[in-house]
């Protein structure tokens, strides 16, 4: 075939939409998937029911996804079972799993502008966010794992001249990867890349808000080369699906992100059925601490991304600022204005806004509730406060900031999961350091200080997973994250993420 030939025969494809009207035009022709993918191939579920996906962005359906429930979970585990115990992934050479996770990771690519729009419609999220981080973020974290596959040795352990003790690393079985819903794409990569370059044959099931992305991600596992069973995604609701998978005697795993609430209850259902592995990455209120001698610009702006970016649904969104009292009143004014020119609210397909609508109306709900909770405890509403965008149809919350906050108010306590920031003062070091740590959270805090000695003394003393110096967000596929205390435990991300996926084996062997 000649070259003009094959130009002549290939669609074009549709360049990528710079307005909103256009990434609209996009929407409207766009045919989802919701139905749950099983032994490799999409199934509507057992009993035949379907639930409609309401996008937050204006409030009507988009979807009609499969409602999993426990046939369905055994069916999916089932298969997961099978692909495991014949070896159909786990035996085949490093370098093959390398191959087909290179590859995984290369179809997120390419599936770039439909992935994005996906997660954008089901989350709410704004498409430049979608497009610049949520799919790359994702497509990187597959290829990180994949390329572990032919790096990673096992030891031998120096015991006696005439014994060899070998201690390898072996994949555990069927992990539940059950996530959440502010970052399906990337929560669900931080699970599948080291628990499949482990091994392990996997049961995703995202969050009853936010499927789509994850049913997709499975057709191009399959297309990738990813064999039948080895990734089963299982839409459904928490208490229908999740819970049996989480209870299931077959599951060797839970590795779970989501609330606080719903993690310990993953700790008790794994007590419950067959004592499988837990890994818990849950909620969090990080604070960041401001000194009087903080470069006050540079602060304010990350702390506005901190808290604004995907409008404050990330669990480790820098919710509190404990601020020393003399840069309080220029810190705010600042932090406003950075929120004001960088990150305007908007409708989340103009590729302008910055920041979206919340998950659901019941979540909406529940964000302004506690910022009127926060009103009746004595917080000055220095800017937001409200519902904005009401419309479109869509559930948008006014990006907050809550200045004034005690310490035991409960804005200052319970995670908001929304863009609302409560700014405390505090007036010497070690008040700052019982404000930071007085919470039960301990995923991530931040320290703002040119003063060395504060910094390094000032990130021991806060307990939390990720201590950030003078930024905030900056973040690694080489760097674990997780939490402390009650943000859980167990890490994604870095090569140690994928030993919770594994189980130690010493193989001694004595030789004359
Ligand atoms: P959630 O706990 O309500 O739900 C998380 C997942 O658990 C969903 O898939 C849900 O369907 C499932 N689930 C709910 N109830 C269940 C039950 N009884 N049995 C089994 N499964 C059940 O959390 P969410 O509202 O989806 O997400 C927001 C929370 O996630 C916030 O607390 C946030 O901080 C946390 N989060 C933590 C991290 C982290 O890495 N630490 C990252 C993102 C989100």
């Amino acid at each position: 075939m000649t070259a003009t030939a094959t130009t002549a025969a290939a669609p074009l494809p549709a360049a990528r939409p710079t307005t909103r009207a256009g990434w609209e035009a996009r929407a409207a022709s766009l045919r989802i998937e919701g139905r749950a993918f099983i032994d490799g191939r999409y199934v509507s579920a057992a009993s035949g029911r379907a639930f409609a996906r309401l996008s937050p962005i204006h409030g009507r359906a988009v979807a009609e996804v499969a409602e999993g429930a426990e046939a369905d979970v055994n069916a999916a585990v089932a298969s997961a079972r099978r692909a495991f115990e014949d070896g159909r992934w786990r035996d085949r050479a490093p370098v093959e799993r390398k191959r087909v996770m290179l590859r995984f990771a290369e179809l997120i690519r390419a599936d770039l502008e439909e992935l994005a729009l996906l997660e954008t419609l089901d989350v709410g999220k704004v498409i430049g966010n979608s497009l610049a981080v949520d799919v790359p973020f994702a497509a990187d974290c597959i290829a990180y794992y994949g390329e572990l596959a032919d790096k990673r040795f096992d030891e031998v352990a120096p015991v006696g001249p005439r014994d060899v003790a070998l201690v390898r690393r072996e994949a555990l079985g069927v992990v539940a990867a059950i996530v959440p819903w502010n970052y399906p794409l990337i929560i669900s990569a931080w699970k599948l890349g080291p628990a499949l370059v482990a091994g392990n044959s996997v049961v995703l099931k995202p969050a009853e808000q936010s499927s789509l992305s994850a049913i997709r991600l499975a057709a191009l596992a399959a297309e990738a080369g990813l064999p039948d069973g080895v990734l089963n995604v299982l839409p459904g609701f928490g208490e229908a699906a999740g819970r049996p998978l989480a209870l299931h005697g077959d599951v060797d795993m839970v590795s779970f992100t989501g609330s606080t609430e719903v993690g310990k209850l993953m700790m008790g259902y794994a007590g419950a059925s067959n004592m499988k592995r837990v890994a818990l990455e849950c909620g969090g209120k990080s604070p960041h601490v401001v000194l009087p001698d903080a470069d006050l610009d540079a602060a304010a702006s990350g702390i506005a991304w901190g808290i604004f970016y995907n409008q404050g649904e990330t669990c480790h969104a820098g919710s509190r600022v404990i601020v020393h009292r003399a840069v309080q009143e220029a810190l705010v004014e600042k932090i406003a204005a950075v929120q004001r020119a960088e990150i305007p609210l908007g409708h989340p397909l103009d590729p302008a806004a910055g920041m979206g609508a919340m998950i659901d109306e019941a979540h909406m709900g529940r964000v302004l509730s506690l910022v009127e909770a926060g009103r009746r405890e004595g917080a000055r509403v220095h800017c937001g406060g409200g519902r904005a965008l009401a419309e479109t149809g869509g559930f948008y919350v006014a990006p907050t900031i809550l200045d004034g906050v005690g310490q035991r108010d409960r804005v200052a306590q319970e995670e908001i999961f929304g863009p609302v920031l409560a700014v405390t003062p505090f007036d010497t070091e070690a008040e700052a350091v019982a404000m930071a740590n007085g919470t039960v959270y301990g995923l991530a805090a931040a320290v703002w200080t040119e003063d060395m000695h504060a910094a390094h003394r000032l990130s021991s003393a806060i307990r939390a997973g990720t201590v950030w110096v003078n930024c905030f967000d900056r973040s690694s596929l080489a760097t674990p994250f997780g939490g402390f205390k009650q943000s859980g435990f167990g890490r994604d991300r870095s090569p140690h993420a994928v030993d919770k996926y594994t189980d130690l084996k010493t193989v001694w062997t004595a030789y004359r």
